[in-house]
């Protein structure tokens, strides 16, 4: 792909490959979300001479901690001053707005680096495989997430927020974040990144209720404590359990590990209190132990589940739900970025044992020098914790790697060079976007106003 773009360089500049190549291991991560910059953080501290350059798809980095925390989450986006000092390492090189498998193919990049490191996430979502789901009232979190947080292509979604009830699909902390968006007050998202365009739209919302639905019990639900009680804080929204969800419940607090115990014990709080509580503007409708069936107008029918040693079985039982418009909160899911990706389809993630992807081959045997994390490696769960926890990992295993001579690390590889690429958005260029950004916002009291238009980043970024 870039064989064409490097010859004419190569004549123009009248400089061969070797003239800009320097000794030390030269190591390219594709992708600049949090697995990319914890990874890249490790390395630079544990190899002295090694040097890394991050391609990334969009002109912008740091992944879904601009484009999937909830903007009412500003302190989860402080690990972005982290990533900067990274960024700034002067062995560290940022090439924006260069997309592996369009601009540029992983053959390639294993040509230019001794060592390649995939960290570029999870782009998709999981079908719910229910009949009717490709209806227009029918869309995924994940976009609906892409949509207000401002995803270069999201900005046209439209969602039909002119009905009073949603239903989403799916009890983890992206359907629970989807849900406070929903149901919160606009005053409270107009201090925060959210787009502009989305706050339009949101205050102009007429939904009221948000089911939030799950296959199995209060026991096995995915949303964590702090999700939890943020939503039962929310002004003007009642949250509503049903008492029928939560039988035997009460007996089995005492057994149950910590996080699990304090998140049932603050269910049972709330469902005590909802009795005396007044009724509110808004209503959070948490509903377990149904499983999708199918999807029709304005309605969902749900099958009745039973739990059958932590499984969720379907009974002939149904029941339907209002739902003017769906969303399907079911999980993320990696996509193939490049042909020679050894990509598991049906587990949506690269083939890799601890970090070291797989030979295509079939076999349990590695292929020296390429290596997976975070999401891409993982599958979508977790934290940016967890996320730092398994980069840095695999971060440790190249340093050791390199350390025990397993691939070459000796030959020269000339890296990427920005003038290959002319539309490459390095770290300054990114800079001139941030300032551009927070002025923007600054004069709407808000953190930032975000770019959501590629041409127009790469215009403010003077490309
Ligand atoms: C909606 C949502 C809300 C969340 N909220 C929280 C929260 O509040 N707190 C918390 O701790 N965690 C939260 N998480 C989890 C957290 O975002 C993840 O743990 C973390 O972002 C995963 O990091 P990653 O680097 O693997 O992937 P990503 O963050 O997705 O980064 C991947 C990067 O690769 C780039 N890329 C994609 N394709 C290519 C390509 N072909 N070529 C080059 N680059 C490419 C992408 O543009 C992106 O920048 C949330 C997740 C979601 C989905």
């Amino acid at each position: 792909m870039l064989q064409k773009l490097l010859h004419l360089t190569s004549r123009r500049t009248g400089r061969g490959l070797s003239s800009t190549a320097l000794q030390g291991e030269r190591i390219c991560i594709v992708g600049a979300g949090p697995a990319g910059f914890y990874a890249a953080q490790l390395l630079l501290k544990q190899l002295e001479n090694c040097r890394v350059d991050i391609v990334e798809k969009l002109p912008v980095p740091f992944g879904l901690v601009r484009f999937g925390v909830a903007p009412d989450h500003p302190e989860v986006k402080n690990v972005i001053n982290t990533f900067t000092k990274t960024a700034e390492h002067p062995r560290l090189r940022f090439f924006g707005n260069v997309s592996l498998g369009k601009d540029i193919s992983l053959s390639e990049l294993r040509e230019r680096y001794h060592a390649v490191l995939l960290t570029y996430g999870a782009d998709q979502d999981r079908q719910l495989e229910v009949a009717n789901e490709e209806q227009a009232h029918v869309i995924s979190a994940r976009k609906f997430v892409a949509w207000y947080n401002g995803l270069p292509g999201a900005e046209n979604l439209q969602p039909d927020l002119s009905g009073r009830d949603v239903t989403i699909v799916g009890q983890g902390n992206v359907a629970v974040d989807v849900a406070r968006m929903l149901l919160s007050p606009i005053d409270r998202l107009k201090v925060t990144d959210t787009t502009e365009y989305a706050l339009e739209a949101l205050s102009r919302s007429q939904v009221e209720r948000v089911h939030l639905v799950g296959r199995r019990g209060p026991l096995q639900a995915a949303f964590t404590i702090k999700e939890l009680r943020e939503m039962l804080k929310l002004p003007n929204v009642k949250t509503q359990w049903r008492i029928q969800d939560f039988e035997g419940i009460a007996a089995q607090v005492d057994k149950l590990p910590r996080p699990r115990k304090r998140l049932t014990e603050l269910m049972l709080k709330s469902l005590e209190e909802q009795k005396s509580s007044s009724d509110r503007e808004k209503h959070f409708l948490p509903v377990f132990l149904r499983a999708p069936k199918q999807i029709e107008k304005s309605e969902m029918e749900f099958s009745v589940t039973e739990l059958q040693q932590n499984s969720a079985v379907a009974t002939d039982q149904t029941e339907r739900l209002p739902a003017h418009l769906i969303l399907r909160s079911i999980g993320y899911k990696s996509s193939q970025a490049d042909k020679d990706i050894n990509f598991d389809d049906r587990r949506g993630h690269v083939k890799n044992i601890d970090g070291r992807v797989l030979k295509s081959n079939g076999s349990d045997e590695v292929d020296a020098g390429l290596y997976v994390a975070g999401w891409l490696g993982t599958g979508p769960t977790g934290v940016i914790l967890t996320t730092m926890n398994t980069a840095f990992a695999v971060a440790k295993t190249i340093s050791e790697d390199i350390k025990n001579q397993i691939f070459d690390t000796k030959s020269i590889k000339p890296g990427l060079q920005v003038e290959e690429l002319p539309q490459t958005v390095t770290w300054k260029h990114w800079q001139r976007i941030d300032s551009h950004e927070q002025k923007l916002g600054q004069a709407k009291g808000k953190p930032r106003e975000k770019i959501v238009s590629i041409d127009e980043m790469l215009k403010v970024a003077g490309i």
